[in-house]
């Protein structure tokens, strides 16, 4: 791995200064940023470790009677916390499929939401457009994993956090802090399509910092839910999975959010979905429109028109399941 310096920084604002120096990068679990240094992604001559900012773990709730998560819980405490199984249980369901137990013990939220995508030929030894070259690799190569939906037709790579779907269903928001101050950032606009910058996957600076994740108090009539289908029951990223979090009255659903994985360069809030159930009973012919509906502008490339079945049954049997819960 080529060398770099590290630094623990004491305050945030500490943190940020050592994050002006163009090549530095964050440091909070590590799970992801040092595979990619050591596989040379990209390169940093400093590391700016979180690990003592102490102010940026745990979960509180708020006066609102909603949730604050630091961005270096790990999670596993998203998984386990009590406060999040009973409110968001989306949440809790994502975080307990993320990777591993030793990965969930180590990986942080924020480093979950900021991680790199997983495309094989961004990882591997190809200067693709995403790293600054002149061409999608992917395009005619191996894409069985790749997106087809928001790719604009640039790059393909999915989103890969199973975290950032049921928290973006949830309307959550992040806690940014800058050299110019914190600011507050909805989920929904966090993330950067190919066709905005092929070359970021958040909207965050280079000496910004994801501090907190907060979550609003659940709504009267609010049920939510997260399926994840992966190619093997062990570790693995998401082929497709579906976020939901509907406010039912009585049982029509007066107000929908509906996140698809596994589908495009960020969590694709399908609103053809939601615009569907909205103000309906889910019964069998409104699920198999709304699943339909969700999958109406969805490409495929040579390897993974699967996806496009895979996804209108896996929306069904959501809408159907959460329907009789
Ligand atoms: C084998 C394997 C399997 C995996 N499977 C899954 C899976 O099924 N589902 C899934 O969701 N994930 C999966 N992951 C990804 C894993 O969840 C992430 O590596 C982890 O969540 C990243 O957290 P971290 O704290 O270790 O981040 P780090 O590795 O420390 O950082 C990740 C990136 O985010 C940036 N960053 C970190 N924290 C912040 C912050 N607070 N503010 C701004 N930027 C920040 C870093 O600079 C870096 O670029 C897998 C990873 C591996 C290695
Ligand atoms: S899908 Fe994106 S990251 Fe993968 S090769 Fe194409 S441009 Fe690069």
């Amino acid at each position: 791995m080529p060398n770099f310096s590290y630094v623990q920084p004491r305050s945030i604002k500490e943190a940020i200064q050592h994050l002006s120096s163009n090549s530095a990068r964050i440091h909070a679990g590590g799970t992801d940023l040092l595979g990619c240094l050591r596989d040379e992604v990209f390169s940093a001559k400093k590391v700016v470790s979180l690990c003592r900012l102490s102010d940026l773990r745990g979960i509180r709730m708020t006066k609102e009677g909603g949730l604050r998560i630091g961005a270096l819980t790990t999670i596993a405490e998203v998984a386990n916390n009590k406060m999040i199984q009973q409110h968001y249980p989306a949440l809790s369901k994502a975080a307990s499929e993320v990777a591993s137990p030793q990965l969930r013990n180590q990986g942080t939220l924020g480093g979950n939401l900021c991680q790199k995508p997983r495309c094989w030929y961004y990882r591997g030894e190809f200067h693709c457009l995403r790293k600054g070259g002149d061409r999608c690799y992917a395009y005619h190569g191996e894409n069985d994993y790749h997106a087809i939906l928001g790719s604009g037709g640039i790059c393909y790579i999915v989103h890969p956090s199973d975290t950032a779907p049921p928290l973006m269903a949830y309307e959550a928001t992040v806690q940014v802090v800058g050299p110019k101050g914190s600011k507050l950032i909805p989920l929904q606009k966090f993330y950067v399509l190919p066709n905005e910058d092929v070359q970021r996957e958040t909207v965050l600076k280079r000496d910004e910092i994801v501090t907190e994740i907060l979550l609003p108090r659940p709504a009267k009539g609010l049920r939510s839910s997260y399926r994840k289908v992966r190619a093997r029951q062990s570790w693995d990223f998401a082929l497709a999975g579906v976020a939901l979090a509907l406010r039912f009255d009585s049982d029509r659903v007066v107000k929908a959010r509906v996140v698809l994985s596994g589908a495009a360069p960020i969590p694709w809030r399908s609103k053809e979905a939601e615009g569907v159930i909205t103000g309906k009973r889910l019964d069998a012919d409104t699920v198999a429109q709304a699943s339909k509906a969700a999958l109406k502008n969805a490409e495929s490339l040579e390897e993974n028109l699967y996806k496009i079945p895979l996804f209108r049954g896996l929306i069904e049997e959501e809408l159907s399941a959460i329907a009789k819960t």
